[in-house]
């Protein structure tokens, strides 16, 4: 991938990834896996849990896990379980209008502003009460 210079805290460079069938793959797998640890998969923000939901997005905390394979043609996804994180459609949109939409983000560690982020996110639902 190495036409992606830019190093930028968004996920633009992975835009094809996301659509691909491995991703898709990997989500089911994260679910399934939570599922089987005993945990409901539930919205880091505001506690929406899966079952509820219907659906929820799982966030990428890092893509170190993701990889291209040149001679096979086809996405690696190796994420570990804690480099994806569950969210409600509106508060994943919340996130990255932060993270790709605010130069405050620009280059820094994807990780470091998801954290960051998500604290925001969550005193302000905090804030405007229940
Ligand atoms: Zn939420
Ligand atoms: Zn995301």
């Amino acid at each position: 991938m190495s036409r992606y210079g830019l190093h930028r805290t968004g996920s633009s460079r992975y835009k094809d990834y996301l659509r691909s069938p491995q991703w898709g793959f990997r989500r089911v797998r994260w679910f399934r896996d939570c599922r089987a640890r005993g945990f409901e998969p539930a919205c880091q923000v505001c506690q929406v849990t899966l079952a509820d939901a219907g659906t929820l997005d799982l966030h990428h905390v890092s893509y170190d896990g993701v990889s291209w394979d040149e001679p096979q043609q086809r996405w690696l996804a190796h994420e570990a379980d804690d480099e994806l994180m569950p969210m409600c459609r509106q508060h994943h949109q919340d996130l990255h209008q932060m993270m790709d939409g605010r130069k405050e983000f620009y280059g820094w560690d994807r990780r470091r502003a998801t954290v960051v982020i998500i604290g925001r996110l969550v005193n302000r639902l905090t804030r405007n009460g229940g």
